[in-house]
């Protein structure tokens, strides 16, 4: 039976699949500075050619697409299904206990940089594609193991790739958890801008600033109060500490006021789980007893807009939710005013029922009616039906060797399947672990690479065979 020479094949290949991953893993496979024929520099394309090399070795035909993307064919019949993994990583940043580029086994883990994103799972791949070959099961169908190097940074790998190449008619990217995360909301990003004439009366804000980048919630924002002096503050700053959770400093510099904000950062396709600077530091400024100007008056309506711990879009307008995708999120990510004008920048993640007129028309419609200009930047949701053929394939090879009950996700963030119709993400880190994606001592646990190994050549067999 199938699943008993699959088990079996793999009790005898722990030893060669943390040996590939310790040879990738070794390479420091940062993006850096473009240089002819590199497109992400040298560190993706050194891991591309010794990824290749290995496939070789297995016996398997390669090509290496200009050092965007390298493949691994199984065979060379039509191509059915796509593997998609990556091998470029990011940074190693600081706090490792261990080396981060030389893989220390400790208690049934791998840990080092790429361990469980991706170089790891790509591993189980392809072992899945060396069992299958190994175990001389025949296929009609050809997989191909698709290795991009620029998941981390513009996905322009995959851009360059399937430019040139058509995607196979099912396509899964092991790059997150299992089981089946089917379904990855939209990407709504504005900029808007106002600007008015200086005003001179005090007491003013003469400048506010908060968050540098779109997707993350500010966890610091700061402000510049004139005319009114920090012990006049501090009671504002009590009240707005009390109802925000959002602490509050101040400094007295030149005859103003520096108010620093410090909240929680994180990433905007998880609002909830930060307390954001810049809408608590806009509450606070709000409540003050400003002079009437441009300027107040913006802030006021910004701080109405964007209230504190609403991370649903309810004061907007454009609060909505479906059963397959959830909630509609929002975070205001980027705040800078200064005496004349200010710029904003917010961050949405959109679910299927989203369209046009219930969303992006309502914000216009909100901002147009207070003079703010604003600019739309729209990603389209990306979903796979749960109950396709495709899917419950994945899922019942899923549920056959962990013994786990399959289903279906969805995701405020984007996957590396986001563009490529069909796709999914699938594996192959184990609900419930924590394998420390892009932090210190990311890690993995070998019998789950094992499991997702086994669970791979099952579709593989199961699609092509
Ligand atoms: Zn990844």
């Amino acid at each position: 039976m199938l699943q008993e020479q699959i088990q079996r094949y793999f009790e005898t290949c722990e030893d060669q699949m943390v040996d590939v991953i310790t040879k990738l893993v070794a390479i420091r496979s940062v993006r850096a500075e473009a240089q002819p024929g590199l497109p992400f520099g040298k560190g993706p394309a050194e891991a591309l050619a010794e990824a290749l090399a290995i496939a070789e070795e297995m016996g398997f035909a390669t090509a290496n697409i200009d050092n965007y993307v390298g493949t691994v064919d199984i065979n060379d019949q039509e191509t059915r299904l796509g593997i998609l993994c990556h091998l470029d990583v990011v940074g190693e940043g600081t706090g490792w206990s261990t080396p981060p580029y030389t893989v220390v086994q400790k208690d049934g883990m791998l840990f080092g940089r790429g361990t469980s994103d991706d170089k790891g799972p790509l591993v189980a791949a392809l072992s899945a594609l060396k069992a299958v070959k190994d175990l001389g099961i025949p296929l009609k169908y050809n997989t191909r193991l698709i290795l991009g190097t620029d998941e981390e940074t513009d996905s322009a790998d995959i851009k360059y790739y399937f430019a040139r190449h058509a995607a196979p008619p099912y396509t899964f990217s092991p790059d997150g958890f299992f089981p089946v995360t089917n379904t990855e909301k939209g990407s709504y990003k504005t900029t808007f801008t106002k600007s008015w004439t200086v005003s001179e009366a005090l007491p003013r804000v003469a400048a506010v600033k908060g968050g540098e980048i779109i997707n993350v919630i500010p966890g610091h924002a700061e402000a510049i109060v004139q005319g009114l002096s920090a012990t006049k503050l501090q009671p504002y700053c009590e009240a707005a500490a009390l109802s925000t959770g959002v602490k509050f400093e101040l400094n007295a510099e030149n005859g103003a006021v520096q108010i620093v904000a410090t909240g929680t950062g994180g990433h905007a396709a998880k609002p909830q789980k930060g307390n954001n600077a810049l809408t608590a530091l806009l509450s606070l400024l709000a409540s003050l007893p400003i002079a009437e100007s441009e300027s107040f008056t913006a802030i006021q309506q910004l701080s109405r807009l964007f209230p504190h711990g609403d991370f649903l879009g309810k004061a907007l307008g454009i609060a909505q939710e479906d059963e397959i995708s959830g909630p509609l999120t929002l975070s205001f990510n980027i705040y800078e005013q200064n005496l004349s004008g200010f710029k904003g920048r917010f961050d949405s993640r959109t679910p299927l029922c989203a369209t046009h007129e219930n969303c992006m028309d309502v914000v216009d419609g909100r901002f147009a009616a207070l003079g703010i200009q604003v600019e739309n930047k729209i990603l389209p949701p990306h979903h796979t039906p749960c109950d396709s053929p495709f899917v419950q394939t994945l899922l019942n090879a899923y549920e056959k060797y962990t013994g786990l009950n399959g289903f279906c996700e969805a995701t405020g963030g984007g996957t590396y399947v986001h563009d490529i119709e069909g796709g999914v993400a699938f594996g192959a880190i184990m609900p419930g672990f924590e394998p420390y994606f892009h932090g210190a001592d990311e890690r993995v646990r070998i019998s789950d690479l094992l499991t997702a190994a086994k669970i791979f050549t099952q579709v593989i067999v199961d699609l092509c065979g």
